[in-house]
């Protein structure tokens, strides 16, 4: 495909999440017997990956997987979703993974060993150029944050951050970014305002838009420009969280990409995070672009669209 306009590149990790499920995780020096265990490919970059593809657009995968079982299967679920990996490079020693325990009743707590993405300094010549001709560029904080700089400081592509794992960020990124996507644990985190509101405030004095998302409260965006939205979220039956807010950015930088406007690239990435919730797990919970078109067309079975 080359010389070709991809029109979203994703440069961020690849995990493959280890999930035990277990009446109430160990405490230090026990151990439990668990209900069920799972192998998922997921790691913020990946799942934006495959939540842009799904949703419509043509997405490149930039990032690293280890020689091992995991990385082939990392790579394979990103081409399963059509995202094309011809720049996911593959390096010696062990995947990105995600250690996960979850309880009955939901609550979690996870280990991220980072493993091949702790080894990425930045987008190589290759990548670089592919960057370089997107719409939009997806970038995430699982990388180190060197890599994280480079790829946002490229020429080209709008630049999209979800400022996850929350970390304070240089002033370095922060100058690249055009839009910015945290939750609203990230928000009071990057900004020191606990109330949503006063952060997106905040936030559009570090970055020229802002989008604060807020679970089954749906959103909120600012610009510059002076436009302030509020977007309910779609009343649904929430099953399983997990990657909502990456399928919402996924989602959200297609629509940006096809040229939609403030107000409806808010209600596509929605109506997609809304769908997402309704099913278990990461990346295969992610809807496609049938049915995110299906529930925009009938906002009666989708709730307040
Ligand atoms: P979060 O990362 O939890 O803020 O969620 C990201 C987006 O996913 C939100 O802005 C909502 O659009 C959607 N979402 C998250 N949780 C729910 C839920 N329980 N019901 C409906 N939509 C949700």
């Amino acid at each position: 495909m080359a010389g070709e306009q991809r029109v979203i590149s994703v440069f961020g990790s690849a995990n493959m999440d280890l999930v035990a499920y277990v009446t109430s995780a160990p405490s230090l020096g026990e151990t439990v017997m668990g209900r069920a265990f799972h192998t998922v490919p997921g790691g913020k970059g990946a799942n934006q990956a495959i939540a842009a593809a799904r949703a419509g657009a043509r997405v490149a995968f930039a990032g690293a997987v280890g020689d091992d079982a995991f990385g082939t299967e990392l790579r394979a679920a990103l081409v399963d979703a059509g995202v094309d990996t011809g720049l996911l490079r593959v390096v010696p020693g062990p995947s990105g993974v995600a250690h996960i325990v979850v309880e009955d009743g939901g609550a979690n707590s996870i280990i991220v060993i980072p493993g091949a993405n702790g080894t990425v300094t930045g987008p190589d010549e290759e990548a670089a150029a592919v960057i370089g001709r997107s719409r939009a560029l997806l970038l995430q904080l699982e990388l180190p944050m060197a890599a994280v700089v480079a790829a946002a400081r490229l020429p080209g592509a709008e630049v999209i951050l979800t400022p996850a794992p929350a970390v304070p960020l240089p002033g370095e990124l922060l100058a690249e970014v055009d839009l910015i996507i945290p939750n609203e644990h990230e928000a009071a985190v990057i900004t020191g305002a606990a109330d949503p509101g006063e952060a997106l405030e905040a936030l559009l004095d570090l970055v020229p838009e802002a989008v604060v998302t807020l679970g089954a409260d749906g959103a909120i965006y600012g610009s510059r420009d002076g436009t302030r939205l509020r977007q309910p979220a779609v009343p649904v039956e929430a099953v399983d969280t997990t990657a909502a807010g990456d399928t919402f950015a996924g989602a959200l930088a297609v629509a940006r990409a096809e040229g939609l406007d403030a107000r409806h690239a808010l209600r596509f990435a929605t109506a997609a995070a809304a769908l997402s919730v309704r099913r278990r797990g990461a990346s295969p919970s992610m809807p496609s672009r049938r049915e995110i078109d299906r529930a925009l067309a009938r906002p009666e079975d989708a709730g307040s669209l």
